[in-house]
């Protein structure tokens, strides 16, 4: 069974809905209206997201927003054991949470509580500068297993827990009374929607139609500053500076789906990026051409699929990701006889195991100039070769389902390990009062 935030407020009594036809079992619950901005946009947003993404001047710390944080981690956990038995798994999942399997405990939970961080764990020197990183630290440490998607995340997080005096080994941290230990689960896509193609859909024809003969660099991410869209904008203007001959021969498709918008960070990213698009479409575009197509809206992923598949180029240049599961699917979109080309920024969790993308620094407009100009221009054997790569390191990679039992697997043998410790336990008191 699921449990998660209903997206609601509430200012009444709680309740759990659960939805019985969702399966899994879907659970849901509404967070005081106390709780939910200084928890969401505050805490988690505001504070948690940019300095795990490496922005400690975009981090905003307030008291009560760390009030609500440790308030809604509460509440989480008191939900979930109005569903879960005592002894029952329990898998965490991301930086919301953090606090959970400490609230967990204290409210009486024995079965084994996991993990999965989404996003990037900062290096120490960051994560020291958390007010109250000690308690967040130790709050982690009260799970069983804390998995990351990539060995630098987890890496990190050895390294904070070894700051903090623990002894640490690569994949676990002994702290003492117990042991939490570490492990690496990139996440990864289901192929199937990206490699079925229904017929074309109309929002894809009407785009290939005024296409014509030019070439489509495409871009897709939520608006979001650890994305880097002004960087890729900057990038895109220079290559049409450095290299005339691709004014009017490419148009680049920039999807930004709205985020977070109520957190002042965030309006003043899409004005900035508004105004780059305007600027750039003033200074090159023509009554026929239009170089940037910014598209402020989300879309369904079997149009994503197409677009996918049309583009010649697909552009994504995190300035730091957790993983970034759109290059994965614009991987597995493609026509294996005519691929398009992925470049990849470094600091994407995904580039650890697409070495076969162009890989880029997203900081370096001057760079990634060069390396879109390279991408337009490659011969299509090594787009074909490249794709062969990426294509197998996909496959290799299993389904979500297989990675998530890979995770509960790990978690069952603490299950095990915890059932035979405390029988242990119980037969030492049983030896000690006969
Ligand atoms: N996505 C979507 N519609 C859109 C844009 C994105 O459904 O218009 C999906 C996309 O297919 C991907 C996810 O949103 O599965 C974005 O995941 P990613 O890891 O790239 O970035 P995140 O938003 O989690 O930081």
């Amino acid at each position: 069974m699921w449990l998660g935030w209903s997206g609601q407020e509430r200012s009444g009594e709680k309740r759990i809905a659960v939805d019985p036809i969702a399966q899994p079992a879907r659970a849901t619950f509404d967070l005081p209206t106390a709780v939910r901005e200084q928890f969401y946009s505050g805490f988690c947003n505001s504070a948690l997201w940019p300095l795990f993404h490496g922005f400690p001047t975009r981090v905003r710390y307030q008291d009560g927003d760390w009030d609500a944080y440790v308030r809604a981690n509460d509440l989480y956990a008191r939900h979930a054991l109005q569903l879960a038995e005592r002894g029952a798994t329990i898998w965490v999942h991301d930086y919301h949470l953090l606090l959970a399997a400490r609230s967990l405990r204290r409210q009486g939970h024995q079965g084994p509580i996991g993990l999965f961080l989404h996003v990037p764990f900062p290096a120490p020197d960051l994560f020291e500068t958390i007010p109250w990183g000690a308690e967040l630290l130790d709050a982690m440490l009260d799970f069983d297993l804390v998995g990351f998607q990539t060995e630098r995340w987890s890496a990190h997080f050895t390294a904070a827990a070894r700051a903090a005096g623990h002894v640490t080994e690569q994949d676990s941290v002994d702290c003492g009374d117990r042991v939490t230990e570490v492990g690496v689960f990139p996440a990864t896509i289901d192929l199937g929607p990206f490699q079925t193609m229904a017929r074309e859909l109309p929002e894809v024809s009407g785009l290939r139609e005024t296409l014509g003969e030019r070439r489509l660099i495409l871009a897709v991410d939520r608006l979001d500053y650890s994305k880097g869209v002004p960087e890729r904008l900057a990038a895109f203007e220079r290559m049409l500076e450095r290299w005339p001959e691709w004014r009017r021969q490419v148009v680049l498709v920039q999807i930004s789906v709205p985020s977070r918008a109520d957190i002042p960070e965030y309006a003043e990213l899409r004005r900035t990026v508004e105004q780059m698009v305007g600027r750039i479409n003033g200074r090159f575009g023509d009554t026929d051409w239009v170089p940037v197509r910014y598209l402020y809206r989300s879309y369904s992923q079997q149009v994503l699929a197409q677009l996918y598949r049309l583009a010649d180029v697909a552009l994504v240049t995190p300035l730091r990701d957790g993983m970034n599961l759109v290059a994965k699917e614009f991987v597995a979109a493609q026509d294996p006889g005519r691929p398009g080309v992925l470049v990849l920024s470094q600091y994407a969790g995904a580039a650890d195991s697409m070495a076969a993308a162009i890989i880029t620094n997203p900081f370096h407009p001057e760079g990634l100039a060069v390396d879109l100009d390279r991408a337009l221009r490659m011969p299509t054997t090594e787009r074909v070769e490249r794709q062969l790569s990426l294509d197998a390191a996909l496959k290799q990679a299993g389904t979500p389902a297989a990675w998530a039992k890979r995770f509960l697997d790990q978690l069952g043998r603490r299950r095990f390990r915890i059932d035979s410790q405390s029988r242990r336990a119980h037969e030492l008191d049983a030896e000690s009062s006969s």
